[in-house]
């Protein structure tokens, strides 16, 4: 394949409580809230998207919340960890941070080139914060809450648990163009074009925990990043002829996406970074009101009285930002 993966474009999950999602990304984790909008496929729950000032490609993380969901079980077949990056020496900040609002974050590794501290949100994800020596050059998000010297830099990388990783990883590397770059025990690194922070995906062999069930607090799908429609037609037809089940181009407004599922059993999405989600309101008021796409704009009334109001911190929109 003559096109080169760029590396991870977003995470999404399924939540239950919209709001208590909306407080920990926000006033947790300290992402911004770049776009409300409705589940295209099932329009009567949010789709919320948080990221950095402009919602990069990278920085994302996505969730469907649906109030009284099931919780599902993390395990095999999934992407069980998402990790963001934060600069080095910043976990003492973090732990502190999270436990202040009532959360239990613990310290997972100590390694001196990689620090992490995992958490889990109010519906059981696993969130890990990560603090390596490598550079990540991504200007973060910044609020009074969380400072710059602290504040995520977008995803460092997902983490999919599978019972073969031989599959898994062929297909990352034979069908999708990226490389192993670290064997550390049961974990093999995998990176995508020039690799770093938000390029990465952890392979974990594990035979011993539950196979995953996708329901409440667990990831749905990670999608990779194409720059345009163009190269991602390109990769559907390559995917394709390698033997994948892979979806019709489908519009998401922000970006179209293709699907398919990996050997592991781990959902897959390629999508793109334009247009982006200053296509349908202004930078400065990201997240604000709810956006719908032009098909189900007809239907906004009855949408509407679906939805429940969310309260979102005034952090979240500060007035003067300079995209
Ligand atoms: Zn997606």
């Amino acid at each position: 394949m003559n096109v080169q993966p760029q590396g991870l474009h977003h995470v999404t999950a399924i939540a239950g409580e919209p709001q208590k999602n909306v407080d920990f990304y926000i006033t947790g984790l300290g992402l911004r809230l770049v776009k409300k909008t409705v589940n295209f496929d099932d329009p009567g729950t949010y789709h919320l998207y948080y990221g950095d000032a402009s919602g990069q490609p990278g920085t994302l993380m996505t969730f469907f919340p649906w109030r009284g969901v099931k919780p599902g079980v993390v395990g095999a077949g999934q992407s069980t960890q998402t990790a963001f990056s934060v600069p080095a020496g910043s976990l003492g900040w973090w732990r502190e941070h999270l436990t202040g609002l009532g959360f239990e974050p613990r310290i997972t590794s100590t390694s001196s080139s990689e620090e992490r501290l995992l958490v889990m949100d109010p519906d059981g994800l696993q969130i890990e914060i990560v603090a390596t020596n490598e550079d990540d050059p991504r200007n973060p998000w910044e609020s009074a809450l969380h400072p710059a010297d602290y504040a995520i830099r977008g995803q460092h990388s997902s983490v999919l648990t599978v019972r073969d990783p031989e599959r898994t990883i062929g297909l990352l590397v034979n069908d999708l163009g990226m490389r192993v770059v670290e064997e550390m025990g049961n974990r093999t690194r995998i990176a995508a074009g020039e690799g770093g922070p938000g390029a990465l995906i952890d392979v974990v062999a594990s035979s011993l925990v539950p196979q995953g069930l996708t329901a409440g607090g667990t990831v749905h799908h990670i999608a990779f990043r194409v720059p345009d429609q163009a190269t991602q037609a390109i990769w559907r037809e390559e995917l394709v002829s390698r033997g994948h089940a892979v979806t019709e181009i489908l519009d998401r407004n922000y970006f179209t996406s293709i699907y398919f599922r990996e050997p592991g059993g781990v959902l897959y999405e390629i999508a793109t970074d334009t247009p982006g989600f200053d296509v349908d309101e202004p930078l400065l008021e990201l997240g604000r009101s709810l956006k719908l796409p032009p098909w189900l704009e007809p239907s906004r009334e009855a949408i509407e009285a679906r939805v429940a109001p969310l309260s979102v911190p005034s952090s979240n929109n500060p007035e003067g930002l300079v995209a």
